[in-house]
């Protein structure tokens, strides 16, 4: 779903900001496929198909978008197109979509140092071709035969650190998908459970996604009893019982940009006497673990120093093992982008960056929990853009 958020002049910014990039990156040109780089550069959020959609942005001069015949209406109403940022050209279904970007390569190619000139011959200072991380392989394929002498890098050397840095509009888009977000949590929690199927209760989840102001639903994990220390667990047939932890981990997408937040609730019923002393040792060490990780937001920061927060509370009470995965990932027009918390990434973290903070303790073929915000970097601390209540919920589940 397209973004109509974000004002034009951003998306000329963008492509300008990508196009001052290229030659650190000697690279002569992007070519970026339909998905999130696309939607982020341009506007144009397109499914991605068998037929050649390709944005062809030279370091110098106009882009080009590459579409298909069939498509040009849709791509000619997209932001970058409306504003007149970029050519549109499309291909007719016995046309070589291969052929037309190495054309194209030559003929925008503005920079005389650049030997784009000379394809399949010298490419001069630039050569290398910069395509988007989610081009499909046989897509690849075909523009390397295209462009032989072209060496081809990732996108996201100089996509990556950009899209990690959201501006207002793209932290409003957030801050009202995570908040839809947590009425969905809310509503989930206060329900029917007992006796429902895992299966059934995410159905539920999806549907009221959407009714909350998501334009569609993407996941949905409910997994309760022992299938909640399983991160990712496939909701399925297993009835819901009480005397059980669920964890309820969900998201959408509201305007392309997208929600991640998880709560973990036990199902009290009424002759429960709620959850057993381990389970609300274990949440409390989580829930200071996840509060820990937060407070530790700030510019300047490294990822894995917020990861390591966390995992020293978890640690320390004795449950580093159950913790088996990093801490959080960025978050924005992909449910998981950079930066990503985890051991090893020195990354600082800059104003702006958007990202999940999650640990969880998993006893396998017992029970796990998570708690998961989506947590922006501000200019002194972080801010938690999931407000829902963090300790655990003891829900009647009828
Ligand atoms: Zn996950
Ligand atoms: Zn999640
Ligand atoms: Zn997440």
């Amino acid at each position: 779903v397209s973004t109509r958020s974000i004002e034009p002049a951003r998306y000329a910014e963008r492509l300008a900001d990508v196009q001052q990039e290229l030659p650190e990156q000697d690279a002569a040109a992007m070519l970026v496929g339909v998905g999130a780089d696309l939607q982020w550069l341009t506007g144009y959020a397109r499914w991605p198909s068998e037929r050649l959609t390709v944005l062809v942005l030279p370091a110098e001069g106009r882009a080009t978008l590459l579409v298909p015949r069939l498509e040009l209406p849709s791509a000619e109403a997209c932001a970058a197109a409306q504003a007149d940022l970029l050519e549109l050209v499309s291909w007719e279904e016995t046309d070589d979509p291969f052929a037309l970007v190495a054309g194209l390569l030559q003929e925008r190619n503005a920079r005389p140092e650049i030997q784009l000139g000379a394809l399949g011959g010298t490419w001069g200072r630039l050569g290398g071709l910069l395509v988007s991380d989610r081009l499909w392989a046989s897509f690849l394929l075909r523009l390397q035969g295209a462009v032989p002498d072209a060496a081809f890098g990732l996108a996201s050397t100089v996509l990556g650190p950009l899209r990690a840095v959201k501006d207002a509009a793209e932290i409003e888009l957030l801050r009202r998908a995570a908040a839809a977000a947590d009425r969905v949590i809310a509503s989930t929690a206060a329900g029917r459970l007992i006796g429902r199927t895992e299966a059934d209760v995410a159905h539920e989840i999806r549907e009221r996604l959407v009714t909350e102001g998501h334009d569609e639903a993407t996941f949905a994990i409910v997994a309760a009893g022992p299938n909640s220390a399983s991160p990712h667990h496939e909701p399925g047939s297993r009835l819901i019982e009480v005397g059980e932890p669920i964890v309820i981990d969900i998201g959408g997408q509201l305007e392309g940009y997208c929600s991640d937040t998880t709560r973990t609730v036990w199902v009290g019923g009424a002759a429960d006497d709620g959850p057993d002393a381990e389970f609300r040792a274990l949440h409390d060490v989580l829930e200071r673990a996840q509060a820990e990780a937060r407070r530790a937001v700030a510019p300047g920061v490294s990822c894995e120093s917020i990861d390591a927060v966390a995992r020293e509370v978890i640690a320390a009470a004795g449950y580093g093992d159950a913790f088996i995965h990093r801490t959080g990932h960025g978050i924005g027009l992909e449910g998981h982008e950079e930066p990503y918390l985890v051991a090893g990434n020195e990354t600082p973290l800059a104003v702006g960056n958007c990202f999940s903070i999650e640990p969880g303790i998993y006893l396998a073929g017992r029970y796990g929990a998570r708690i998961e915000d989506i947590v922006v970097c501000g200019q002194a601390a972080g801010e938690s853009l999931n407000q829902s209540p963090r300790e655990l919920l003891v829900v009647h589940g009828t």
